[in-house]
């Protein structure tokens, strides 16, 4: 895939955890973060084989949450508060560190993921920038079990309808609150994120069969010489099912 292609695709790899530790799990891929390069072995001692496959970013164990951020979700940032929509998600299967990488700890700062750093580097741009004159924030939160949609910012949601208005997709139906601070947003995650483990309780479901859309709208108004510049970005960050 070419640098200059609209799609990247990174790779992060997580440290062994305590179960695969205590049975003595080999690791069967490694990381090159600087050659942007994973290596998956393939058999055991002499027989076994190498082979190197090649991504936009690699991250290995040791990569922060900083890091990965700055080097995938920065970027994107910039080109939303140009006015584009962009869609981060990640995918693997069960414990492989998707929610992580998307949420992480939101309660601590060096442990917050994607999500909530993208939310402080767009209010920071905004407020700190000394660009724009006027910014209107707001955020939805949609989530997909099976075929069943949900609206995590609403106690009772209205039924909601997946439809294609003018060649885009848009759910009917959903929620978009206005906000003012990272703060709160954090905190509107966090009661989303209670809401979605009551359904989980009571309906006796999986999160890992849920697919969450967090969206982003970010409108701005940038005064330059000859009048104002307004902008409308959107950033879609997915946390897929598995
Ligand atoms: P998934 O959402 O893909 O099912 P999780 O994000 O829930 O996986 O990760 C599974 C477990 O591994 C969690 O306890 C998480 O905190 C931990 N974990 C995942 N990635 C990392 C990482 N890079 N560093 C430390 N712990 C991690
Ligand atoms: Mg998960």
């Amino acid at each position: 895939m070419s640098s200059s292609s609209s799609v990247k695709v990174c790779v992060r790899l997580r440290p062994l955890n305590k179960r695969e530790k205590r049975g003595n799990t080999m690791p069967v891929v490694t990381a090159n973060t600087e050659k942007c390069e994973i290596n998956v072995v393939k058999g055991l001692s002499t027989k076994a084989t190498r082979h190197g496959f090649n991504f936009d970013s690699v991250f290995s164990e040791f990569s922060t949450q900083e890091e990965v951020f700055n080097q995938t979700l920065l970027p994107i940032v910039g080109q939303v508060m140009k006015g584009f929509e962009a869609t981060v998600f990640a995918y693997g299967q069960t414990g492989t560190g998707k929610t992580y990488t998307m949420e992480g700890d939101i309660t601590v700062d060096s442990q917050r993921g994607v999500i909530p750093r993208s939310c402080e580097s767009i209010f920071d741009q905004l407020q700190n920038s000394g660009k724009f004159s006027d910014f209107n924030v707001s955020v939805s939160y949609l989530e997909i079990y099976n075929e069943e949609l949900s609206d995590l910012l609403v106690e009772k949601g209205k039924n909601l309808r997946i439809c294609e208005q003018r060649g885009k997709i848009h759910c009917m139906g959903l929620s978009e609150t206005n906000v003012n601070s990272t703060e709160e947003i954090i905190s509107i995650i966090q009661k989303a994120q209670e809401r979605r483990q009551v359904a989980e309780t009571k309906m006796n479901r999986a999160s890992s069969r849920s697919h969450c859309l967090f969206t982003l709208r970010v409108i701005s108004k940038e005064k330059v010489a000859d009048g104002i510049i307004e902008r409308e970005g959107k950033l879609h960050l997915v946390d897929l099912a598995g």
